[in-house]
């Protein structure tokens, strides 16, 4: 193994996106030796390699932004209701510098292997080009889309003109003027990307296979008094979103749709529409369980395709009908199906007549062939276990996570794996993460897992460990919320159906960001139940204070379950 370059640290984070921004902040304001280690050459994570055109946040700026500074809340300014990717990078890089970040981030290394040494207790990291790092610690702020699916379409390689993946978009400025281009995907990237590449190119062809419900966003200008009102009540605003189901505000319904009047339930959704966003999720609170709910808002969505869009046959075709709304994430757009209408633009359904393969030239379905320019693959990510199944990681007796996760992801509240001591994640699968506000998502995991750090310190532990009966107990209560949803009813990336080969399994935790993080708390008051803590062999200096019963106690610890019942 590559000899350490670095001396041994507390922390390593892996990730500079807002994860890891935060991490890296609160860490080293707590003490601990922090380094950030992140492949890119600038921070920001998904939002500094998602540069598509549209690209945007889908939850409103002023709720999109971190917390844990009231005089960043109140001086920065976001210009637009749904804040632009620019105006998102350019937040990440205020905070790096504004908090004087950067010089802890060690940026264009990529971490290839990650490796727990059982005699020290400690994590050796290797990069791709052999550097090594040695931390106690090690923290995975990977984000969960950060692992873009190119799908091996045959013959993909031998295109000529210029192909892009919208998570993995050039720096440079990607001209579609005067081009023909095809867009593989209908997801939320393309979403986004279509009405702005149409605008441009001479001709594009979107290749469809399945539809997906997209609700308007009514962007614009964020106005001077809704910024007012957030700034000036900021604190009972995020104290109020925190206490809901997505840490989004005016999201739940405290109805089912049975209790409501035909007329009411219309009009709910309506004010949902004419709202924006993803609020439509929620518009019944049994959307998501009741097949009958969750129809009345879909064929309202598809209602509204059809008024926008003029021609039949297209419309028909960008109306879902395989899966429930929000059994895939809804979609966030501005006139993506008034772009149909253009005549530059074409829908291809791919459904029926799958592509056969790329040439050279183009396209070539099962029915005809596509003559292209450019290519732009909004094909999606291997999403939430695939930035963790990239690196190599391997805990107690080598185990790799690969083999782990062979069946699926296994964490104790998406937090920690039972084999892989000291070793965290941010918004892992088992949390809500992606369900949720995730910049809430992602202070409430750092804050949670910088708690622990401390505990630890001050109790004199320097190893920590989920515990294999927590973990199985975690992984059948993530299941169990999860099944009598209607989320398991789709081929999401969500279920992992999106890889070829990768084991279906619903990977986030449905049962609610404001139960998950009652449980969080529950666990962490409760002295970290479902972990052992104990003490490495080679302890350092600073942890040595620990008597021998206490030790005896400590190592023998293991801690029963949360009550789980709390979030069913
Ligand atoms: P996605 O939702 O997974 O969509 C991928 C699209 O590519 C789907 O339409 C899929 O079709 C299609 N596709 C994949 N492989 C294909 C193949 N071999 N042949 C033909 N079509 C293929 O990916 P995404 O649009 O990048 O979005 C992923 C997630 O990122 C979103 O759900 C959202 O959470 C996040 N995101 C957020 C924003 C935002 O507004 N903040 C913007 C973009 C993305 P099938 O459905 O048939 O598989």
């Amino acid at each position: 193994m590559a000899a350490h370059k670095e001396p041994v640290l507390d922390i390593i984070v892996v990730g500079a996106g807002f994860a890891g921004l935060y991490l890296l902040y609160r860490l080293r304001t707590l003490g601990f030796q922090t380094l950030v280690i992140e492949a890119a050459d600038g921070v920001g994570g998904t939002r500094y390699w998602n540069r598509y055109p549209g690209a945007r946040c889908d939850v409103e700026s002023m709720a999109y932004s971190y917390s844990f500074s009231e005089s960043l809340e109140q001086d920065w300014v976001w210009t637009e209701r749904y804040a632009a990717q620019p105006e998102i990078l350019a937040y990440a890089n205020h905070v790096t510098d504004r908090f004087g970040l950067r010089k802890d981030i060690r940026f264009n290394t990529w971490v290839a292997r990650a490796v727990f040494t059982e005699t020290d207790g400690l994590w050796t990291l290797t990069s791709d080009e052999e550097l090594s790092f040695g931390a106690r610690f090690v923290i995975m702020a990977l984000g969960c889309l950060s692992a873009p699916h190119r799908p091996d379409i045959p013959g993909i390689s031998e295109f000529a003109g210029e192909c892009y993946h919208t998570g993995y978009w050039p720096h440079q400025e990607v001209d579609f003027s005067g081009k023909t281009v095809g867009v593989i995907g209908t997801g939320s990237s393309a979403v986004q990307a279509i009405p702005l590449i149409a605008e441009q190119a001479a001709h594009l062809s979107v290749f469809q296979r399945t539809p997906n419900f997209s609700i308007p966003a009514w962007n614009g200008p964020l106005d001077e008094e809704s910024q007012r009102h957030w700034k000036n009540n900021y604190r009972t605003l995020r104290a109020k979103a925190k206490r809901t189901s997505s840490g989004i505000l005016n999201m739940d319904s405290d109805h089912c749709a049975a209790e409501l009047s035909p007329d009411e339930q219309l009009r709910e959704l309506d004010r949902r529409w004419q709202h924006g966003g993803l609020i439509m999720w929620n518009a019944f609170n049994d959307i998501m369980t009741d097949p009958a709910s969750n129809e009345l808002a879909a064929s309202f969505v598809r209602r509204k395709i059809r008024e926008k869009v003029k021609d039949r046959k297209t419309a028909d075709l960008l109306c879902p009908e395989d899966h429930p709304l929000g059994s895939k994430r809804l979609c966030v757009d501005t006139d993506y199906y008034e772009t149909f209408n253009r005549k530059n633009v074409t829908l291809v359904d791919i459904r029926s007549h799958p592509i056969e393969k790329i040439t050279a030239q183009g396209v070539q379905t099962s029915h005809d062939s596509y003559a292209l320019d450019v290519i732009v693959l909004a094909t999606g990510f291997d999403a939430m276990t695939g930035p963790m199944m990239k690196i190599d990681i391997r805990g107690r007796d080598g185990v790799s996570i690969e083999r782990k996760w062979s069946d699926g992801p296994r964490t104790y509240l998406g937090i920690a794996i039972a084999d892989f001591p000291n070793l965290f994640m941010v918004t892992g699968p088992g949390s809500p993460s992606v369900l949720s506000n995730v910049l809430l998502a992602i202070e409430q995991h750092v804050d949670w897992i910088s708690d622990c750090l401390c505990h630890m310190r001050s109790t004199g532990f320097d190893i920590i460990e989920a515990s294999p009966q927590a973990e199985d107990d975690w992984v059948i209560h993530v299941n169990d919320v999860a099944n009598p949803t209607l989320y398991t009813h789709s081929d999401s990336w969500y279920m992992g159906a999106n890889i070829p080969g990768k084991p279906r399994v619903f990977m986030p935790y449905v049962g609610g960001a404001a139960n998950y993080r009652e449980l969080c708390n529950e666990v962490s008051d409760q002295g970290y139940t479902g972990f052992t803590m104990s003490k490495s062999a080679a302890t350092a200096p600073r942890n040595t204070v620990v008597s021998a019963n206490e030790q005896q106690r400590i190592d023998s610890q293991t801690f029963s379950q949360p009550r789980r019942n709390s979030t069913s």
